[in-house]
């Protein structure tokens, strides 16, 4: 399964979170200074791409532009993904960059887990709120994807989620998405 997001998302954590290991992937204090991908294995024989992450504005425009048309390519053409999570800092959810990966990724009929990261952040009514608002959002613009979505609430720090995520990656692994019914994968670009 791929991880992606934003710089700075916390994808890293939630990695390590996930793996239950410390320092499998290196937490750079520095947004946006991983240009490549990382693969770890999970407990559960799961293997996670560590994708890049991405709107890291002091990156030169050639990189970044590079990074997109790689990102974008291997979301539509990497058959082997069971899953893409997909991290978004709970106070800024759904980039422009977030959508195109889920424009990318959802053509592919496989799962897509949303973790609003650092939902320790906010209180608990910005919490609830964040996250109706993400499914509701979601619901509104991908209703094709309404069976191979999930989104639900993350923290690192707290643990927060843990269990309800790696659940869902379990079932990936499994094979037994909801995901796994056939549908044609974009070409190209
Ligand atoms: P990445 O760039 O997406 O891999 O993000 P990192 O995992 O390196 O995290 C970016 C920053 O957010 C670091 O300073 C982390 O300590 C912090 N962070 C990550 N997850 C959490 C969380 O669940 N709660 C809080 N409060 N901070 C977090």
């Amino acid at each position: 399964m791929a991880f992606a997001g934003r710089s700075n998302a916390g994808k890293s954590s939630a990695i390590n979170t996930l793996a239950q290991r410390t320092r499998l992937a290196f937490v750079s204090k520095t947004p946006g200074r991983t240009r490549h991908i990382n693969f770890f294995r999970l407990q559960s024989g799961g293997i996670v791409a560590d994708l890049p992450g991405y709107g890291f504005a002091a990156v030169p425009a050639a990189m970044r532009q590079h990074w997109r048309t790689f990102l974008a390519r291997y979301l539509m053409e990497r058959r082997s993904l069971v899953g893409l999570v997909l991290l978004m800092d709970i106070r800024h959810p759904l980039t422009p960059l977030d959508h195109r990966m889920l424009e990318w990724f959802l053509p592919s009929g496989r799962g897509v887990l949303v973790l609003l990261t650092k939902a320790d952040k906010c209180s608990a009514s910005e919490r609830a709120l964040a996250l109706k608002r993400v499914r509701a959002a979601m619901d509104r613009i991908y209703p094709e994807g309404r069976d191979q979505l999930a989104v639900q609430l993350f923290s690192a720090t707290r643990r927060w989620g843990v269990a309800e995520a790696a659940a869902a990656i379990a079932t990936w692994l499994a094979g037994d998405a909801p995901a796994q019914k056939e549908r044609p994968r974009h070409q190209g670009e």
